[in-house]
């Protein structure tokens, strides 16, 4: 019966870990059970972009394995498990080759982001790499070692593009980075403070490629080919694609749970789907979709709560990124999509401060870099709350 149901949340990120750990806060035994596709070793994702600069292997980032998180949590963690299909009219789930079904009494789908793939071309796809998780991360440090890489060309100047520029020029790699858009980190920042991410990394020997798309990567004598569809190659011995991610719905499509970018929720985290929940980068939350590990850590707050008894809608107070470039730190709060009003610059080198106000003078966003970002909390004060 439902009342002795487990609690079930499937993915062990950061979201999932993360709402175990809270909801055993609150409540110790009602029977949890953690279900992932992965190998279940506890690790924080933004580390997967710093490992040349700390020289740090998968082993080194792993904090925990699935076992001891389970006995930690008091939970079941199941590993390389996939659920295929959720039954939301009878409450369960199907693992596996759908012959083992488990009933639950509230499902949280904790399942993360997809990496896009752009369409490229080519012989030589399979060292076309992308770092999504910890086994996507032990792949490609030993790649690098196995092909003896130098040089890496990376698709994508955004977020992590950039920080993997940063990090592998701190690895004593040469890279050359290629974006469709105009500058550094095109969609978070405003034009000078991506300029001075840019020349912060070129004066530390990037190279950035601006404007044109990838269209094939194509083994030659002793490397690759990155053919660009400006007429120009790039020769790299290893490829980094990093073009963004998107929310990861199918399972909920599949089984008939309500999705639009995300698996959209209320602000209680509720699906569609009676006694089904949604949290993380899969999620869609009263119109946001946020990939960052702030807005998890504020759901998890709330749904542990929900769970455990007391319904807590979750609140997003104003959550500025902070961009891993050290050669020139970074930190964003983007103002709100569509919002009204201009940019405002002080400039001084690659020391960028940006301010977005509206008429009426209120700080709805800012843009940091360098010595700047030292000027982050008397903003960040000023800043109005994302979701109050
Ligand atoms: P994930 O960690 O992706 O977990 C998803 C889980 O779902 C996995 O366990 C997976 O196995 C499981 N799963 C998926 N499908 C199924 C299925 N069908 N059946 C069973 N299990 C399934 N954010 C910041 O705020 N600051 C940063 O500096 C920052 N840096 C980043 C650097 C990099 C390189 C990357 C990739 C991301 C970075 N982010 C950063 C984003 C942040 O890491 C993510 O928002 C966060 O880790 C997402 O956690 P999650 O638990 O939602 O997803």
């Amino acid at each position: 019966d439902t009342v002795h149901a487990p609690v079930v949340i499937l993915g062990t990120g950061l979201a999932g870990y993360g709402l175990a750990k809270e909801f055993r806060k609150h409540d110790q035994d009602t029977p949890l059970i953690l279900i992932t596709a992965d190998d279940g070793r506890s690790y924080s994702k933004p580390m997967l972009s710093t490992g040349f600069t700390k020289d740090m292997s998968a082993d080194d980032l792993a904090q925990m394995d699935a076992g001891s998180m389970g006995r930690m949590l008091k939970a079941s963690v199941w590993t390389m498990t996939k659920v295929g299909e959720i039954d939301t009219a009878n409450q369960l789930i199907k693992v596996g080759d759908a012959q083992t079904a488990v009933h639950y009494s509230k499902l949280v789908l904790a399942l993360g982001a997809d990496v896009i793939r752009p369409p490229i071309e080519g012989d030589g796809l399979d060292k076309v790499y992308s770092v999504n998780d910890l086994m996507d991360y032990d792949d490609f440090r030993t790649a690098i070692k196995k092909n003896e890489v130098r040089k890496v060309c990376l698709i994508g100047g955004g977020l992590i593009g950039c920080e993997y520029t940063n990090d592998l020029i701190n690895g004593g790699f040469e890279t050359e980075t290629v974006d469709p858009l105009g500058h550094c980190l095109p969609t978070l920042l405003p034009e000078p403070a991506g300029r001075a991410v840019q020349s912060a990394l070129e004066e530390k020997g990037a190279r950035f490629h601006f404007g044109p798309l990838v269209t094939a990567v194509n083994n030659t004598d002793g490397g690759l080919a990155v053919t660009l569809n400006n007429g120009e190659t790039i020769a790299a011995d290893l490829v980094v694609s990093a073009v963004g991610v998107r929310p990861r719905i199918d399972l909920a499509q599949a089984s008939g749970i309500d999705t639009n970018r995300g698996i959209t929720t209320n602000r209680l985290l509720e699906t569609s789907a009676p006694n089904v929940y949604a949290m993380g980068d899969c999620a869609e939350v009263n119109g946001h979709v946020l990939v960052y590990v702030a807005p998890l850590m504020a759901q998890a707050r709330a749904l542990a709560k929900t769970l455990s008894g007391e319904p807590t809608e979750v609140s997003y107070p104003a959550m500025p990124v902070t961009i891993k470039t050290p050669a020139c730190p970074v930190t964003v709060a983007p103002p709100p999509q569509g919002a009204a009003g201009e940019w405002s610059f002080e400039i001084d080198g690659n020391n960028v401060k940006g301010e977005y106000r509206d008429a009426a003078g209120t700080l709805l966003g800012f843009a940091l870099t360098g010595d700047t970002t030292r000027q982050k909390m008397a903003l960040q004060k000023e800043l109005p709350a994302i979701m109050p």
